[in-house]
């Protein structure tokens, strides 16, 4: 017998699977912004352009803006409040505690 650890489950369709919470809309349709408490802001005087907090953020929450900084290409992550949750993924990742909080007000 297989140690649990070894055993694969294999799905060969969808009827197979167990009940799951699952969105029936793109995430774009789902504007994960109104569950926020907590509001991330990037402070540009701080921010090294690695672009890590774009690349953690679950949701499509971070844009990047193509600029250049001393003659070489950068990208200038923005937050799109429409879909950002506040989970707190890109203020933990940043190397450089360039995202501070505020509470949301409304
Ligand atoms: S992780 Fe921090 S330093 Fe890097 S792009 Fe994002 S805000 Fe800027
Ligand atoms: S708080 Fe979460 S959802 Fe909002 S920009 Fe940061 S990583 Fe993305």
């Amino acid at each position: 017998m297989p140690k649990k650890s070894e055993v694969k489950i294999i799905f060969e369709s969808i009827k197979d699977m167990p009940p799951l919470a699952v969105s029936l809309y793109t995430m774009d349709y789902n504007k994960t912004g109104s569950w926020r408490n907590v509001r991330p802001i990037i402070d540009y005087d701080k921010c090294t352009y690695c672009t890590i907090c774009w690349k953690f953020c679950p949701e499509p929450s971070i844009d990047l803006e193509k600029i250049e900084v001393d003659g070489k290409e950068k990208f200038k992550p923005i937050i799109n409040y429409k879909y950002c949750k506040g989970c707190g993924i890109c203020w933990t990742e940043c190397p450089v505690d360039a995202i501070y909080t505020e509470e949301e007000s409304e």
